[in-house]
């Protein structure tokens, strides 16, 4: 049900309940208040009528009390004197006084003066009777009187008022000669004017009822009718029966009142409803209104795109508070649609991705239902493999294809290891079968465990392997005939090496004693051709060319077997260290020491070349090293020659320094230099860089120092190496690792 019309039957509901409800509260008030007011009205009234009654009745009592208590009156009873009846009490007097009946007893009962008188004039001999019978004993004593006595007395249907006062002197003192009895009728006049003075009609009647005074109080019995409310009360006559005194009033106020009350309802009426139109007019435009057009908004955005635009609301209430949060919450919802159609997006792009991805394997994949067996996908590889159609593997069981194995000894439903592969063979439709690595794993598909299984057509591999077994089988054949061969010609190497080594040994051996000796006669010749020849051939200007010629002759010679004799001995040093004959001499060496014996063997050298400077840096105190100090100088001198050699001008350098554990030897020169092609070859056997005719005869080397050089540096662990630039210099460092506590 809408707020709208809920609010409409809410509101017409209330309307009525409190429409109702005030109709039957006004109601109520007319009836009980009204009709109070009424009957107090009457109440009163009736009071009023009554205390008219008790108060004509107290005036005749003064009026009584007045002649009873005159001396002249006194005297009548006593002498009973003519002329006070006809002086004081004449026909008119009667009349004047509205008296109906004056009576004068004496005490023994006898009436001393007594006159009754009708409405016409005439006497009343009954009313006269029932009046002396009435007061023969003492009268009851009136209400509020001022000590009289009296009542009512009713006759021929009209009320008489009576009082009676005992006969006293004017001073008030007795003894009482008798008793003074007045009447006055009540008269229809008197009664009328009684309804005039009080506003209400007043009757008067005698009840018959035996009536109860405590029961029936005076005053005290209201009777409502619709037309009029009446009151009746009752007093007490001469005669022991009741008068009854009664009011009748119009209820003219009830209606009054139902007048106002309809007034006041139907204005209450129209008030509710002006107030029930203003509310709805006020919800219908404050909020009915602003409702339903923001919920056709929303009911449009709920139905229409998937960007929702912004709902509006004008006014700055809490609805425009609500539209503002609704804003709020639909951007949010577009925010989280759009990032769900991303996602959304990215997993489908993501799942084709892998569809095709699967499909485009080489490799055959199933997923399976672990507890059914039941295929649940299948890529296209594995389908091409087995030969079959989809139809035919999704959704069934085929172990034929998976080849799950023995039951209660599948791998990883019975064996619940986590991953299984094996090598099966694979049945194809056309009957034959084709080998295959199988692999099987579980995965989670969305909470979903399965089973991965996948298929590699190992065809291929299996007859690769087949054929590289037989080539593996050919090579080792193979292998094994070259082994042989090569054991065989290994053998005839050592042979052959031991044989060089033998033949270089001696060989060097055998030239060095012949070269020795030619060494020694050259230079005896050289020595003697220059002291005993040379002088006298000089003198003869024909043979003096020649011998000159001669001598240069034998110079060169000396310096060829010089020569020979290095090499040999170079030779004979190299292969004593390649076949290990090499005897090392190990020692602890001095540093300084070592340093002093090679700057000795180059002092003359130093001498005669005035245009290098020989420099040897102290080395650092205490610096030890443990070798074989021949061979430490060969190296060192081996350098030095070397710098010597190839350096014009400047200077060659020798120092030594600690690095980490080991002594570094530097020998620089300011020579020519070595280009950077020729940095590494300089150390390999018989590898020279300059052309032998760039240098002197007597200072061509070898080709085999470097080589011997490295072989003692790596002898001892130590490395050697070079660094130059061609026209500035070379320097060559090698390491030897130091001795004893040095080497801490
Ligand atoms: P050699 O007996 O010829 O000096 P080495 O083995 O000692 O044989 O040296 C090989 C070659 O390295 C030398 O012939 C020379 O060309 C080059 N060489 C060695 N030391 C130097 C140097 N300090 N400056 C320039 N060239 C050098």
């Amino acid at each position: 049900m809408k707020l709208r019309h809920i609010s409409l039957t809410g509101g017409f509901i209330l309307s009525a309940v409190i429409f109702t409800g005030h109709l039957l509260f006004s109601n109520y008030v007319i009836q009980n208040g009204f009709s109070e007011l009424e009957r107090q009205h009457v109440r009163a009234v009736l009071e009023t009528a009554l205390h008219q009654i008790r108060d004509q009745q107290s005036r005749l009592d003064a009026f009584a009390w007045d002649w009873a208590s005159w001396d002249d009156t006194y005297r009548f009873v006593l002498d009973a004197d003519r002329q006070y009846v006809e002086s004081n009490l004449p026909d008119s007097f009667f009349t004047d006084q509205h008296l109906s009946a004056l009576i004068i007893r004496r005490g023994d009962g006898v009436a001393a003066f007594a006159k009754t008188i009708t409405p016409d004039g005439t006497e009343s001999a009954a009313l006269l009777a029932r009046l002396l019978q009435g007061t023969r004993g003492e009268l009851p004593p009136l209400t509020g009187g001022a000590g009289g006595r009296g009542g009512i007395l009713y006759l021929d249907g009209d009320f008489h008022l009576v009082v009676q006062r005992p006969i006293l002197t004017s001073e008030g003192q007795g003894p009482a000669t008798g008793d003074l009895i007045m009447a006055r009728r009540i008269s229809r006049e008197m009664i009328e004017t009684m309804g005039l003075n009080i506003g209400a009609p007043v009757r008067m009647r005698l009840s018959d009822a035996d009536i109860h005074p405590a029961r029936e109080p005076i005053g005290g019995t209201i009777r409502t009718s619709d037309d009029s409310v009446s009151g009746a009360a009752v007093l007490p006559t001469l005669g022991g029966r009741w008068a009854v005194v009664s009011v009748t009033l119009d209820r003219g106020m009830t209606r009054y009142g139902h007048t106002v009350a309809t007034y006041n309802n139907v204005i209450i009426a129209l008030a509710m409803l002006l107030l029930c139109a203003g509310a709805y007019l006020l919800l219908h435009f404050k909020l009915f209104q602003r409702l339903e057009g923001l919920d056709a908004q929303v009911a449009a955005i709920r139905g229409g795109q998937p960007n929702p635009g912004a709902v509006q609301v004008s006014g700055d209430d809490e609805l425009s508070a609500l539209a503002d949060s609704i804003n709020g919450l639909l951007g949010e919802i577009a925010r989280s649609h759009r990032e769900q159609m991303d996602q959304a997006e990215a997993i489908a792009n993501n799942e084709r991705f892998l569809s095709q991805v699967l499909n485009s394997l080489s490799v055959g994949i199933l997923l399976i239902d672990p507890d059914t067996r039941v295929v649940v996908s299948v890529n296209d590889h594995a389908l091409r493999l087995a030969g079959r159609d989809r139809d035919e593997v999704e959704g069934n069981i085929c172990d034929w294809l998976a080849d799950p194995g023995e039951e209660g000894d599948r791998p990883i439903p019975d064996r619940h290891q986590p991953h299984a592969l094996s090598k099966r063979e694979l049945p194809t439709r056309s009957g034959g079968t084709i080998p295959i690595m199988k692999s099987v794993s579980y995965v989670d598909k969305n909470g979903q465990p399965l089973l991965l299984e996948t298929i590699v057509d190992i065809t291929e591999i299996e007859q690769s392997r087949m054929e590289l077994e037989k080539i593996r089988q050919g090579l080792e054949e193979m292998v094994a005939a070259r082994t042989r061969e090569l054991a065989e010609a290994n053998r005839e190497l050592v042979a052959l090496d031991k044989a060089r080594t033998l033949f270089l040994s001696s060989a060097s051996h055998e030239l060095r004693t012949p070269l020795t000796s030619i060494l020694g006669f050259l230079k005896l010749m050289e020595k003697r051709f220059a002291k005993t020849f040379l002088p006298r051939l000089a003198k003869d200007e024909r043979l003096r060319p020649q011998a000159e010629q001669f001598s240069g002759n034998l110079a060169v010679v000396l310096s060829e077997a010089e020569r020979l004799g290095r090499l040999v001995n170079d030779l004979l040093d190299l292969n004593k260290i390649d076949s290990g004959r090499m005897e090392w001499r190990d020692a602890t060496l001095d540093m300084h020491a070592l340093l002093q014996r090679a700057a000795g063997a180059f002092a003359g050298e130093a001498a005669d070349r005035n245009r290098v400077r020989f420099v040897i840096d102290p080395p650092p105190e205490g610096m030890r090293i443990l070798a074989d100090a021949d061979r430490i100088q060969q190296v060192l001198i081996n350098l030095l020659n070397n710098a010597f050699k190839f350096t014009d001008e400047g200077e060659v350098r020798l120092s030594v320094a600690r690095v980490g554990d080991s002594a570094e030897f530097r020998v620089s020169d300011t020579g020519r230099g070595i280009p950077e092609e020729d940095q590494e070859q300089i150390f390999e056997l018989f590898y020279q860089v300059w052309d032998k005719s760039e240098q002197a005869s007597h200072k061509l080397g070898t080709g085999m120092g470097l080589a011997i050089c490295r072989q003692i540096i790596t002898h001892y662990g130590g490395v050697i190496t070079v660094e130059s630039r061609v026209g500035v210099g070379s320097t060559f460092r090698f390491t030897l690792p130091l001795a004893g506590p040095e080497a801490i």
